[in-house]
């Protein structure tokens, strides 16, 4: 082999983000534009259809495959190793709170930012398309992130994705806890898991005037809630970060009848898959224990979610050196309680989850994410886009590098066999 033979068939990657960063700029006023038409018609999970198309068809594809009411779009080489990255088709049930004329007006309101994800999505994708890229990029439209079962489930394993070789998948969330410019893209578990508890408290109702002849689970459900924090501040290792939030109550119909039971729904979130594994037996006996000492009953059941998010750390360390060239700060890694089901794709795959910062200096109580007066500025778009283009061109870069070295390896190998030392030597 010469020389020439040995220089690699795609620029370096820096010369690669380069081009692409150029050409995704170009992009952003439509991007923008965009951005929008998707805000001002919002759509609720597992109806994303006419969201899907939108941006199929700004990504170049308007009949890509559908997976549900999600969509794959793929940018390059029609077969081999890919890169995907994700982005949420939905809004949330929210009545929007913002001045813009084109807020939203049907209900449902993209306080996630998720429309800012996909517009930037389409920038970088049209980039990609326009000048190529080290490989095929594959645009994960997904749907019901904000659900559960979520949409990434619908996705992970689906024949649709298996059937692009995706060797890295890349997420980019715009957050408020982060300052603008700046994103946060570190290594290792960086979201929670994600458990939904409903337990039942039952007693027996009847008049508020004789409550002694009631069994008033109103009381208990009051003490079930207070009992169960004990189990993450006294029964949880201090250093293993968990969470239960009780977020509804539903007891009675009227201020003068004690009613016969009260259900309540709450949030479970872990890092430590012991403390996963082991807190809800102790939520349903502690739940039950309590209920018992005012004569009620009380019965939870749980609902699985998503497992830890765990970024890759060849993935954040090589989007840490992308991210600068993108003329972005990578800051201290954001480690939250808060869960995405982009946990699914890394559970399957390398990948990464960066937040793109979106938080203005000097209004540390601004709206956050799923408040209906949460409003990216329109700049979001542009960064998000040029995050999304670092962490595509950084997994491109680790994926080849992998295929390089197994190369390597089968090479090894093959140069072992002849003399008997390679298959079954120890
Ligand atoms: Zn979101």
């Amino acid at each position: 082999m010469t020389a020439a033979e040995r220089q690699p068939t795609t620029p370096p990657a820096s010369a690669v983000l380069t081009a692409l960063l150029q050409a995704a700029d170009q992009e952003v006023p439509t991007a923008i534009a965009l951005r929008r038409e998707l805000h001002a018609a919002p759509e609720l999970g597992g109806h994303e259809t006419r969201t899907a198309s939108q941006v199929a068809a700004a990504l170049g594809e308007p009949s890509a495959p559908s997976v549900t009411t999600g969509r794959l779009v793929r940018i390059g080489a029609a077969s081999g190793p890919s890169v995907a990255i994700r982005a949420e088709l939905d809004a949330l049930p929210l009545t929007e709170q913002t001045p813009v004329a084109w807020a939203s007006r049907n209900g449902a309101s993209h306080s996630c930012g998720h429309d800012v994800h996909l517009a930037a999505l389409t920038a970088a994708g049209r980039a990609v398309r326009r000048v190529g890229g080290p490989l095929p990029l594959v645009a994960v439209l997904q749907p019901r992130e904000e659900s559960n079962p979520s949409g990434a489930q619908d996705m992970v394993g689906s024949p649709q994705l298996e059937a692009q070789d995706v060797r890295a998948v890349v997420g980019v969330h715009v957050h408020p806890h982060v300052a603008r410019g700046q994103v946060s893209a570190g290594p290792g578990p960086v979201n929670a898991a994600y458990d939904e508890v409903t337990i039942t408290v039952r007693g027996r109702g009847g008049h508020a005037a004789y409550p002694h002849e009631t069994r008033d689970p109103v009381l208990a459900a009051a003490h079930v809630i207070l009992a169960l924090q004990h189990l993450i501040s006294r029964r949880t290792d201090p250093m293993h970060s968990a969470v239960l939030t009780i977020g509804t109550v539903q007891a009675g119909t009227a201020a003068n009848v004690i009613p016969e039971q009260v259900v309540l729904t709450g949030s479970l979130r872990t890092f430590d898959p012991a403390d996963r594994a082991s807190l809800p037996s102790a939520v349903s006996a502690t739940a039950g224990a309590t209920a018992e000492a005012y004569e009620c009953t009380a019965q939870a059941s749980f609902t699985r979610g998503e497992p830890v998010l765990n970024n890759d750390p060849a993935l954040a360390t090589a989007a840490a050196a992308c991210l600068a060239q993108a003329g972005l700060r990578v800051v201290e890694p954001l480690r939250s309680c808060g869960s995405d089901d982009f946990a699914y794709y890394c559970a399957r795959y390398p990948s990464l989850m960066m937040f793109a910062g979106v938080g203005q200096p000097g209004t540390p109580d601004g709206p956050g994410l799923h408040h209906p007066s949460f409003l990216p500025p329109e700049e979001a778009v542009g960064e998000v886009a040029r995050a999304m283009l670092a962490g595509y061109v950084a997994a491109c870069s680790v994926a080849l590098s992998g295929a390089a070295q197994a190369h390597r390896d089968a090479a090894d190998r093959m140069r072992i066999a002849p003399d008997g030392g390679g298959r079954g030597q120890r």
